[in-house]
């Protein structure tokens, strides 16, 4: 199927004619200035400004909290501790706007969560409407861990954002479904022409490109876990878990039975390596009770035994942990002593 077009004036009907079927979620401007996901109502509620979001797209895929099963524990009921699915809701969401790291994310994610259905089901629910990226901030770098502001890894559709309109490019199957109940129109000659030079540009737009995934299959695993520069990174570090929540790759979780008023939860909650309680074990032993430990974990998970699993590097290049970290440990940093090893 071809790519489809839609003027940006159209825009509003194009909203209305998707809310029929589903909800839709995309980049809002909060309150308090920033963008996040919110629930889009119409044009006026959706913001397409470049860069990515205050939080990812992981909590439509692992949501904080998610509900595994209920149960009834109040006595004389005789259904008590019955297990019970939780609903479902009955609409299916878009994700629009999704920026090319946070789709490529939930590809991603979908490795280690392969066999989990709790995850697999947010996957079949959300329908993900990616927006390429025409300019970035100081804070991406897509293009040093495999992504790039035109990678459809991880979306449905894919939108490039032109001078009047916008261009569909059906990705998946279900993708070319959506597009085709939608009365897009063929693009012109002379978006074609926008869109030939948009993708020739955009791969450009962030420098430095480094293929870190090839320059790490060559080191080491014990000169890197022994390196000397891990108390360097760890001294400022506060363990205060900021980079880990924002992650839109870091998919650690705790879970927990919860009984109120006779009613009963097991629910999965997002955790963190950051946190020392995380692998305290019952005997009280702490495989990573300090903090140069669990420091160096986060970033080896990441950028050596993730890859060295599935293959990828386990980071899209957000920036979200360099733009939040309250003492400002920066990744690429790492990345670099990384390299020099
Ligand atoms: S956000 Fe910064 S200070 Fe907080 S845990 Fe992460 S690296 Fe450490
Ligand atoms: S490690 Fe940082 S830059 Fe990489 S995906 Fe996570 S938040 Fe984004």
């Amino acid at each position: 199927m071809k790519p489809l077009a839609l003027f940006k004036s159209e825009l509003d009907v194009f909203l209305k004619e998707l809310s029929r079927d589903f909800d839709i979620f995309g980049p809002k401007r909060q309150k308090k200035g920033f963008l996040d996901w919110g629930k889009i109502e119409g044009l006026s509620d959706l913001d397409l400004s470049p860069g990515v979001t205050k939080t990812s797209v992981k909590s439509f895929f692992l949501p904080q909290p998610e509900v595994l099963f209920e149960f009834s524990a109040k006595t004389g009921d005789e259904r008590a501790f019955r297990l019970k699915e939780p609903e479902c809701p009955d609409r299916k969401r878009v994700l629009l706007g999704v920026r090319p790291c946070d789709a490529r994310s939930i590809f991603l994610n979908s490795m280690p969560y392969k066999e989990d259905c709790y995850f697999q089901g947010n996957i079949e629910r959300n329908i993900v409407i990616g927006l390429f990226c025409k300019t970035h901030l100081s804070t991406c770098f897509c293009t040093w861990v495999g992504g790039s502001p035109t990678s459809t890894d991880g979306m449905d559709i894919g939108v490039y954002e032109l001078e009047d309109s916008f261009i569909f490019l059906p990705v998946s199957q279900r993708g070319e479904e959506l597009l085709r109940g939608l009365g897009l129109r063929e693009i012109s000659q002379e978006e074609e022409g926008q869109l030939e030079a948009y993708k020739s540009d955009a791969p450009e737009g962030i420098s430095e490109g480094i293929d870190i995934a090839k320059e790490f299959s060559k080191k080491s695993l014990f000169d890197l876990y022994d390196a000397q520069f891990w108390q360097e990174v760890t001294d400022p570090c506060l363990n205060c878990g900021t980079c880990t929540f924002l992650c839109p790759t870091c998919y650690c979780f705790d879970i927990q039975d919860e009984v109120l008023r006779g009613r009963g939860r097991r629910i999965r909650y997002w955790d963190s390596c950051m946190f020392p309680l995380f692998t305290l074990h019952a005997s009280g032993h702490n495989p990573r009770g300090e903090k140069v430990k669990r420091v160096r974990n986060r970033f080896m998970h990441k950028l050596k035994y993730f890859p060295d699993r599935f293959g990828p590097i386990s980071c899209v290049g957000c920036g979200r942990c360099v733009r939040d970290c309250p003492v400002s440990i920066d990744i690429r940093q790492v990345i670099r002593q990384f390299l020099e090893i």
